[in-house]
């Protein structure tokens, strides 16, 4: 047994030599043993199953059959020739066609009465009839059984590798070769106790198999271990991560509840707490009077509350004689939290401040005197809250609205901002799946609230094609004489796009046609404008000043203007998922009835309608998650983009879920009980481990 084998160059296996060996690692990032060998398939034709000519219809992807050739011909001018073969069993016949390499492939094929052949192909209709252009044909002979034997597996190629003859076929070549070399060569990386426990079989078979399955059983088998070991090896790192910091990093012990809270929870709280809330107040509390430091995830639908449920918690951290600050991803959400924030601390005569890129020098410089001596004991703010000059007497709880608009890098520098770190909250309203939550915040607490305030009436979503907008003007005039407050939300993917830009500007002129001032008030806020221009716009649709706003995903996250009903999305199937429903989030914000208006060119595509029918059928953000997950898979999913540890070989986060629960499980159970990975029953482990972290291997293939 040896690691030299998983590392030998690809260029030493038999028929790679240099110039395959350079395509290899170009195209397929296949440097040495290892690599190929963790190439797995992406999936397998069943080549077990022969079929009968008349069982052919054209839904099928692949089959096999077993006949004679009774008929050969060469069709066409020179130039254009093409070989022609009639296959026939007992059922029919079918004709086999060859536009490429015609001369050779004749000379192979003759017409013979016993003479049988093994075909494979992909069947089309052409003229009314079936047949197959250049399947794969093997004349059955005793000592030729390579065909029907088994799942025969299919790899992912590129045009390049093609031309080098490595298409599916060629790579499965390459790893035929390699397999037959690999016994006792690839080392174990998990416990004989949770080989046992999980019964998974070795490193060694699961390879094996995985390339060259015997049969249906052993490949489900091969499949389990590989991605268990996957998801394993992830937990592992997250919670090993997590466990050193609560032990490098003591947290401030925030022991008791005092006047702060006690009076605002008795006197000034607008309404009563939902269960959801008051259970996670409670969660945040107890970790942070625990003397370790919080690290928590605080996930709630839109709507759902979150920001009192941070405010709450601030006044523990003030009662405690420390200061505390949330941070929100744009200027219009950091103007709308210190609004909030400050209106309902107003009888306890709390010092809130608000720091954003808008601010004059002179205001920042009295900011961060007050900051120094503690006199300010809440700060609000942007990004700006990460520069270094901005230091606190002693911040004792961050807080962090809309994760995913911020990077780890930034939640560590929040870290440093006191000789002892702060406690940190954040809080993601896009809610994400749980298996995808355990693995980007794998090292994070989590809380959830998973109830909303009592009395919101679900919010009616409804799907309109383009040249509806009549229509779906009117409907927003009769919204209007009721009195509500509209959003027109257009894309601008990226703010840089004339195109988008264009649109936006189109789309202000034509909805500033259709509702004429003096009696239609439009407000406009887009990225290209100034700051203090934009919270001008926003904060004239905040006092109601006017009826519509035209926006772009600007105001995608936290904006809240309960008065606002109707949520107008333009070019709708332009957006993702979670964004829309973020979106539709900005309203049902009020007593009354909300809508959320799709609208859509008769274009759509498949995933396009499926998002639209998603949004039409359900509220549930946790739904709506899932199904995203399942459309984009979770490298483009919000918030996922920096993470590497999505990068996944062979576990899918959107069907593995179990597989991850129980990884996840075992790796506490694991840790609780040998921390340091120092037992000799987990010396494998921890080899592997510490090969992983030490950045020998690619993690996501763990070789
Ligand atoms: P989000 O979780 O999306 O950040 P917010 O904190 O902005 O939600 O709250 C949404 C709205 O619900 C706000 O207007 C807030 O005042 C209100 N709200 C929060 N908690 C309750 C509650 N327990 N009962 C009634 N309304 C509530
Ligand atoms: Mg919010």
């Amino acid at each position: 047994m040896s690691s030299n084998f998983l590392n030998t160059p690809i260029e030493y296996l038999k028929s790679v030599g240099p110039q395959k060996a350079e395509l290899l690692k170009k195209e397929l990032r296949i440097f040495n043993y290892s690599n190929l060998l963790t190439y797995y398939p992406f999936r397998y034709v069943d080549r077990t199953k022969f079929y009968k000519v008349k069982e052919i219809n054209a839904d099928l992807p692949y089959v096999q059959l077993r006949g004679k050739i009774s008929h050969t011909e060469m069709v066409g001018a020179k130039r254009a020739q093409r070989f022609v073969a009639t296959f026939t069993d007992e059922t029919g016949r079918l004709e086999l066609v060859w536009f490429q390499g015609a001369k050779w492939i004749s000379e192979k094929i003759k017409p013979h009465v016993t003479n049988e052949y093994i075909i494979f192909g992909k069947p089309s209709v052409f003229n009314g009839k079936f047949n197959i252009a250049h399947p794969e044909i093997e004349l059955v002979s005793e000592e030729n059984t390579t065909f029907a034997s088994a799942l025969q597996a299919i790899y992912n190629s590129t045009d390049k590798l093609k031309t080098r003859s490595l298409d599916t076929k060629g790579i499965s070549r390459l790893q035929k070769t390699l397999v037959a070399l690999i016994k006792n060569n690839i080392p174990e990386t998990l416990s004989n106790t949770i080989k046992e426990r999980y019964q998974l079989i070795s490193r060694e078979e699961a390879i094996r198999q995985i390339h060259f399955p015997q049969n249906p059983e052993m490949l489900k088998k091969a499949e389990f271990r590989l991605k268990f070991e996957e998801l394993f090896f992830i937990q592992l790192k997250l919670l090993k991560q997590k466990g050193l910091r609560e032990k490098m990093f003591r947290g401030f012990v925030f022991s008791k509840v005092g006047d702060y809270f006690n009076t605002f929870y008795n006197n000034y709280l607008p309404f009563e707490l939902t269960n959801a809330q008051k259970r996670v107040i409670k969660e945040i509390r107890l970790d942070m009077g625990s003397g370790k430091q919080m690290n928590r995830l605080l996930q709630g639908d839109v709507g759902s509350g979150k920001t009192l449920v941070a405010l709450m918690n601030m006044l523990i951290a003030m009662d405690n004689g420390f200061q505390a600050c949330l941070m929100a991803p744009t200027e219009i959400l950091a103007n709308q939290h210190y609004e909030t924030i400050s209106e309902l601390l107003k009888p306890l005569s709390i010092n809130v401040g608000l720091l954003t890129g808008s601010k004059k020098t002179k205001e920042r410089r009295a900011i961060h005197e007050q900051l120094q001596n503690g006199e300010m004991q809440i700060l609000i703010g942007t990004h700006a809250l990460l520069e270094d000059v901005v230091q606190f007497k002693n911040i004792g709880f961050v807080v962090i609205d809309e994760q995913h608009r911020f990077g780890v890098a930034q939640r560590a520098k929040m870290w440093n901002k006191n000789s002892q770190s702060p406690h940190v909250l954040i809080m993601s309203a896009t809610p994400i799946p749980r298996t995808l939550a355990m693995t980007l915040y794998g090292d994070l607490d989590v809380s959830v609230i998973d109830e909303l305030p009592p009395g919101r009436k679900p919010i009616q979503t409804i799907h309109r094609f383009d040249n509806h907008r009549d229509r779906v003007f009117g409907f927003m005039r009769e919204q209007i004489a009721l009195d509500r407050q509209i959003y027109i939300v257009y894309p601008l993917i990226k703010e840089s796009e004339k195109m988008d830009y264009k649109d936006l500007m189109d789309g202000y002129e034509s909805i500033v046609r259709a509702f004429p001032q003096p009696k239609y008030q439009v407000s406009i806020v887009h990225g290209q404008l100034k700051s203090d221009v934009k919270e001008y716009e926003m904060q004239r649709f905040v006092k109601h000043q006017t009826h519509i706003m035209v926006a772009t995903t600007v105001i995608e996250v936290g904006v809240n203007v309960p008065n606002a009903s109707v949520m107008v999305i333009e070019s709708a199937e332009r957006f993702g998922l979670s964004q829309l429903h973020q979106l539709r989030g900005r309203v049902g914000r009020g007593a009354e009835q909300s809508y959320c208006i799709l609208m859509t060119s008769h274009k759509l595509s498949s995933d396009g309608k499926l998002r639209m029918e998603t949004m039409c059928r359900t509220n549930d953000g946790f739904e709506i998650a899932d199904v995203d997950l399942k459309l984009r898979g979770p490298g483009d999913m919000a918030g996922t983009m920096q993470s590497g540890v999505l990068d996944l070989n062979i576990a899918d986060l959107a069907k593995d879920s179990q597989i991850l629960h129980a990884a996840r499980n075992i790796v506490i159970e694991l840790l609780s009980e040998d921390p340091n990975l120092e037992k000799s029953e987990n010396a494998t482990i921890a080899y592997h481990y510490s090969m992983m972290v030490s950045n020998k291997t690619n993690w996501s293939r763990i070789s």
